[in-house]
């Protein structure tokens, strides 16, 4: 069963991203079976789906026509039982996007493996596990694919498909070009801790955080910096509180335990006294910030040589972990490029960026901080000293 416009989508947890997902789905035109362990996730995800197409009528992206037919292919399925199961056997596609537990995620792809057909694809949503370890309980493991989707699923153009070392390369080119057909930006990403996005993305907040610890500059500098200098589109302090931070420092420890804790990506000590405290961002009121009633926004020193410092030292340590994963082939140069300008709106992509800056100006900026700290923290990828001591045999 090719996967094509005619397949059955099914989801499996209809949260934030299974309900987006699954939205994705039907306006594309597909048949959706969205299941939740809890009735009360059902309704929420159905009346949040109604709304967002609603916005979409408003916005003249759909007709009312089109948004009640989208409603209409989306079949919700209550509880994970036997009976439940059954309702999935006419999907080619299902999509796990449960909570992030191992050994749950293997209960459902095995429970589900057991009802489609032999040749359907399993996709999961993981953003932290191993596409291996999931596909393990499966009888199939080589039809288990990652399809790792960015939230909001309907909005964000990138999604970066996972083919593990038990996946067979065919299915990961179905669920590649499946993709493609709803319009998405699909990079293809090794099984690795984070794999493309969140794992290049580290020294963006591991960075700021330990120039703030250090107190160099502090978190509305470090922002303004890297929004007015940098050209990104948000600072790393307002994106942590607009992530949450419960969030964004579960992403960093698992990416570090996952790296067999590598200081590259060590955590910072100040963001977990934040989620001790609770201070979780933008939806508790607190974070980097305060976000409170009448609470006056901190205003940074708008100091073009300390920006100019700072932007250097984060983007030098963003490239050096692109040229990274591009050693470690964790994707292609064009892919690793293209997710962090479609998944984390970066301004160019880091390795475009890393030729721009020039190789060995990034090296020497690396190598100044490892030198300076003594720390492995700031190692700086063998790729990059290849690529430096190039360019001097070139260039002179
Ligand atoms: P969520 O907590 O909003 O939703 C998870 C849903 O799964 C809940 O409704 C829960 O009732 C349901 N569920 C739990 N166990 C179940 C089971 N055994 N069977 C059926 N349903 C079950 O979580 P989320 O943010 O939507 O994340 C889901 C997955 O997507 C996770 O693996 C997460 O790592 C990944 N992810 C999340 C984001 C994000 O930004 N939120 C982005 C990309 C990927």
């Amino acid at each position: 069963m090719a996967l094509g416009t005619d397949t059955t989508v099914g989801v499996v947890g209809a949260g934030a991203m299974g309900a987006g997902i699954a939205q994705l789905a039907a306006t594309r035109g597909h048949r959706v079976v969205l299941s939740d362990a809890i009735p009360g996730a059902l309704e929420r995800a159905k009346a949040g789906i109604a709304a967002a197409l609603e916005r979409q009528v408003e916005k003249q992206k759909l007709t009312a026509g089109e948004s009640t037919a989208a409603q209409a292919r989306i079949e919700y399925v209550a509880g994970i039982g036997e009976a439940q199961w059954a309702r999935f056997a006419s999907c080619g596609l299902v999509i796990e996007a449960i909570i992030e537990d191992l050994a749950l995620k293997k209960a459902v792809l095995g429970a589900v493996e057991r009802v489609v057909a032999p040749d359907a694809v399993l996709g999961t949503n993981t953003s932290s596990l191993s596409v291996a370890a999931i596909a393990g309980a499966c009888r199939q493991p080589e039809r288990v694919v990652g399809i790792h989707f960015f939230n909001p699923a309907p909005v964000m153009p990138l999604v970066e498909i996972v083919g593990a070392i038990t996946t067979d390369p065919a299915v990961t080119a179905q669920a590649r070009a499946f993709v493609d057909g709803w319009a998405k930006t699909t990079v293809l990403a090794a099984d690795t801790p984070g794999f493309i996005v969140n794992r290049i993305a580290r020294p963006f907040y591991g960075e700021a955080l330990r120039i703030a610890e250090e107190k160099i500059a502090d978190c509305a500098t470090i922002d303004w910096a890297m929004r007015d200098i940098g050209g990104f589109r948000m600072g790393p302090f307002e994106l942590m509180d607009f992530i949450g931070n419960d969030v964004n420092y579960a992403v960093t420890r698992s990416v570090f335990e996952g790296m067999y804790y590598d200081p590259r990506y060590r955590p910072a000590i100040a963001q977990r006294r934040l989620v001790e405290a609770g201070w979780l961002g933008r939806k508790t009121g607190r974070g980097y910030y305060d976000y409170r009633d009448g609470a006056a926004a901190p205003e940074p020193v708008r100091d073009p040589a300390l920006g100019k410092r700072i932007v250097d030292r984060i983007v030098a340590l963003l490239v050096n972990e692109a040229v990274d994963a591009l050693y470690l082939k964790v994707a292609d140069a064009a892919d690793l490029d293209l997710a962090m300008t479609r998944g984390v709106n970066y301004p160019k992509g880091l390795l475009a960026w890393g030729d721009e800056i020039g190789v060995r100006a990034v090296l020497q900026r690396v190598a100044a901080l490892q030198d300076e700290y003594g720390d492995d923290r700031y190692r700086p990828s063998p790729l990059l000293r290849r690529l430096a001591k190039e360019a001097r045999r070139i260039l002179g």
